[in-house]
């Protein structure tokens, strides 16, 4: 049980990871424990050849594509922990410990939703983060932008892009500057300042975000970006982060503040999708492969 490279994680990041490393002939171990992050949606968007594909048939095309490829092995389990150092690492399962010489984490990162009635059971179909992934959808449609500290209130002016009819809630927590507030006003952007009680929903999907006052706001679609976490696996290994609380890489070789162990997806930037996950991920494993190959490092004299 010992691999050239073991990835955690079989979300786009860790799948394009395996297939890089399998066509390079590394031998692969993917770990995967489920769900997936974008496990509420029905289908993924703005995916070039893959438009419109629910998520499930993404993994599945992906894990059968794998299989072309002998030194790929996948692994439907979670990992527990890392321990050891780059040449031998020891990845720690539920009931055994493979070895590796290099691991990749594209374990994704945790959605915290906010306790408002209603909202989780609306999260990825009425509510959404990302209008590259979601607003073609919505076009025209009311949407609505649930701000929170710190996120940039000036999204609810963006969202204007593919619908007039967009309106900027603060829940009662977010100060609006005055220029922003200038710039709604214009543009035609409502600003809702009262907390929100509870969201309404008929036949699953959003009709309206009820404020404390019990007053409504109709809306078709809200947008939001949550607040994440790592997983504890990571958690655990105390990595370097950047201001955002995404593990921080080196920008030429995808590696993270241990030795050996590189990062790639999600869990890496604010700026996240399917498709830069993936492409994050092809770096990664070309860096390893990189790394791995000792004709590019000198012999020690
Ligand atoms: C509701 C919603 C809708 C979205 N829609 C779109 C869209 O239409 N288009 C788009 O481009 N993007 C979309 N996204 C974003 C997209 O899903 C993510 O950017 C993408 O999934 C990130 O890929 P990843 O491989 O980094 O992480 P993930 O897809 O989150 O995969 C991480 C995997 O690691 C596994 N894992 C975690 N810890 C462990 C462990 N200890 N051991 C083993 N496995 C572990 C998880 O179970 C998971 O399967 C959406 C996101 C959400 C939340």
């Amino acid at each position: 049980m010992h691999f050239d490279v073991v990835v955690i994680g079989g979300g786009p990041a860790g799948l394009q990871a395996a297939l890089t490393l399998g066509r390079a002939r590394k031998s692969v171990l993917l770990c995967d424990a489920g769900p997936r992050r974008n496990a509420a949606a029905t289908h993924v968007h703005n995916f070039v050849t893959r438009d419109g594909t629910p998520p499930d048939e993404m993994r599945r095309i992906a894990r059968a594509q794998l299989a072309a490829y002998p030194l790929v092995v996948l692994h439907d389990g979670a990992v527990r922990a890392i321990t050891g150092q780059r040449d031998a690492f020891a990845i720690v399962r539920d009931n055994d410990i493979v070895h590796a010489r290099r691991v990749l984490l594209c374990t994704g990162m945790r959605d915290l939703l906010p306790p408002i009635d209603g909202f989780d059971a609306l999260w990825g179909t009425s509510i959404v983060a990302c209008p590259y992934c979601h607003g073609w959808e919505a076009r025209d449609r009311s949407l609505g932008y649930l701000a929170r500290n710190p996120a940039p209130v000036e999204f609810a002016l963006m969202l204007q892009g593919w619908s007039p009819h967009v309106t900027l809630f603060t829940n009662g927590t977010v100060d609006v500057e005055p220029s922003v507030r200038a710039r709604c006003a214009i543009q035609g952007v409502v600003i809702e300042e009262r907390p929100i009680a509870r969201l309404h929903a008929a036949g699953g999907r959003l009709t309206s975000v009820e404020l404390v006052d019990g007053a409504h706001r109709a809306i078709d679609v809200l947008f939001h970006h949550p607040r994440q976490s790592h997983v504890p696996l990571v958690d655990a290994l105390e990595l370097t982060r950047q201001p955002t609380g995404h593990l921080l890489v080196g920008a030429t070789d995808a590696q993270t503040s241990i030795a050996g162990i590189y990062a790639a997806g999600d869990l890496v930037t604010p700026a996240q999708s399917a498709i830069g996950a993936a492409g994050s991920a092809m770096f990664a494993a070309a860096m390893i492969n990189h790394d791995l190959c000792p004709l590019l490092h000198p012999v020690p004299r």
